[in-house]
């Protein structure tokens, strides 16, 4: 078995089909470059006192703007708890409370507190700590720093990944692939993700025919610290949850339908006070002295743009954040192709719908990387033939994010989406992250109404004050 991509959903995939041999590819030290390790905010599961599994649920599909599949949503959301029991025995240490319970922070748009945390603002982190230890002390799997540039098939579906590894070409058989690649914000001149998150993934997917779905639904995060470079770092939702807020140059606070409105709804708000010359902060002044201790992570990041949030504002911006399109599949992680598998911010398994409730991504990641790890350990072995393939051109984001940045973003009308379209197109035969780009446009163009993440300026209906 391949399983492309080192993040949460290819190590969960990974332990859960041990001790069916692995090889693991990714194109560095495991850790590096992956979204998963970056996680600030937590993973969300309903395990507090008060809450249920049929609120989360509930919280989920109102963010998904009716366009979750309910099957997927119950499904994923009602698997949490289990998964949180299944972190800890691998050796996740989520934060705890005075009485030692569970820790559980309140995020934007949870009806009840439900977000785990480890290390303060480092869950991310803390999961792929101990997810990486567990790969690397697990035999059946073998870790191989290389890029998987094609997916090869054959007559009968799956035969194998060609991959680069420097200078040298790989093909790697197998009648199983799993692409776990992570997202699509490096396609975007400014971005939360690892600069090259550039949909890797789905640009293979496409290569080989599968199917792929709500391209167009794209989470743009509103507070992105607003520094120079493509890769921004984050300001947690969760700092909003303790407290900060808004406002503009002028102090004045700004937002309609208040600071913990959805994040699509937040991202606009924010948008538009930039468009309309003004500068934006997060005022987090009142948090004090807690913020270095809850926030350890952010307030370094702070400290190295030279920004003290206890006296001064934090600058920020909106940045592509979260992709809730991709590779369509099942309940198992199966695409439409025969023996090719996804899972994680490259899969659509229908439960972000239009916009994804945050904190439920890395939920999703880890239920479904173990879904599909289970499922194609549980395969028949097919036999394999011999097949030729040979690397497709390499792909480039850097003619593509000032398009996707100007006419892709966190508002769109038909023109620029056209005009994006039609550049896309134009370099598309010999830039596979253009093809992807172009089907991204394609995909905004068709979707004629504003919902969820999409917005589109000419139906007026776009910024949905609460
Ligand atoms: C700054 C930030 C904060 C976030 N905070 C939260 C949060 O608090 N809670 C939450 O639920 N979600 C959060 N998210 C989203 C969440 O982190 C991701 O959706 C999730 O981690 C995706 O996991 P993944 O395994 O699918 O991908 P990733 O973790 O991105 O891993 C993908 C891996 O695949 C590798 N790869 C890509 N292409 C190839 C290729 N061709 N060949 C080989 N390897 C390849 C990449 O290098 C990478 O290592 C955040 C995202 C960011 C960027």
């Amino acid at each position: 078995m391949i399983i492309v991509g080192g993040g949460v959903a290819g190590l969960m995939a990974a332990l859960a089909a041990s001790p069916y041999p692995v090889t693991l590819l990714n194109p560095g030290p495991l850790g590096v470059a992956a979204a998963s390790a970056m996680s600030q905010g937590g993973l969300a599961a309903a395990v507090g006192a008060d809450d249920s599994v049929a609120l989360h649920v509930a919280d989920t599909l109102a963010a998904g703007a009716g366009l979750c599949d309910p099957e997927a949503v119950e499904r994923i959301i009602g698997a949490g708890p289990a998964l949180v029991e299944t972190l800890l025995r691998l050796g996740v240490r989520f934060d705890r409370d005075a009485a030692s319970a569970l820790a559980v922070g309140l995020e934007a748009a949870h009806a009840r507190p439900r977000i785990l945390h480890g290390n303060g603002d480092q869950t991310g982190a803390e999961i792929m700590r101990a997810l990486m230890a567990r790969v690397r002390a697990t035999p059946s799997i073998t870790i191989v720093q290389a890029v998987a540039r094609k997916i090869v098939v054959g007559d009968n579906g799956v035969a194998g990944v060609l991959a680069v590894r420097g200078s040298e070409i790989l093909l790697l058989p197998s009648d199983r692939v799993l692409l776990a690649t992570g997202g699509i914000g490096g396609l975007f001149s400014h971005t939360t993700n690892p600069e090259g998150a550039i949909g890797h993934g789905l640009m293979l997917a496409m290569d080989v025919g599968a199917e792929l779905a709500d391209l167009e639904f794209i989470q743009f995060h509103p507070t992105a610290l607003d520094v120079a470079g493509a890769s921004l770092p984050l300001i947690s939702e969760a700092v909003r949850g303790e407290g900060a807020r808004f406002i503009d140059e002028t102090g004045a606070y700004f937002m309609r339908g208040g600071d913990l409105a959805p994040r699509d709804v937040v991202a606009r708000g924010v948008f538009a006070h930039v468009q309309a010359e003004h500068q934006v902060f997060l005022d987090a002044r009142e948090i004090g002295a807690r913020f270095a201790t809850r926030f350890p992570a952010i307030a370094a990041i702070c400290a190295r743009a030279g920004i003290d949030p206890m006296t001064q504002p934090i600058p920020v911006r909106p940045a592509a954040h979260y992709h809730m399109g991709g590779v369509v599949v099942d309940a198992a992680g199966r695409t439409s192709i025969e023996g090719l598998y996804a899972a994680g911010e490259v899969a659509r398994t229908g439960l972000h719908g239009a916009n994804r409730l945050a904190s439920n991504s890395l939920l999703e990641a880890a239920i479904c990387g173990e879904a599909a790890g289970l499922a194609m350990a549980a395969l028949q072995v097919k036999p394999l033939r011999d097949v030729q393939a040979e690397l497709p051109a390499l792909p480039d984001a850097v003619p593509v994010r000032p398009i996707m940045s100007a006419h892709l973003g966190v508002l769109r009308d038909a023109a620029g989406m056209g005009l994006a379209a039609e550049k896309f197109a134009e370099m598309a035969g010999q830039n596979p992250a253009a093809a992807l780009a172009l089907r991204i446009a394609q995909a905004a163009l068709a979707r004629k109404n504003s919902v969820g993440a999409h917005a589109r300026v000419e139906t007026k209906q776009f910024y949905k004050a609460a």
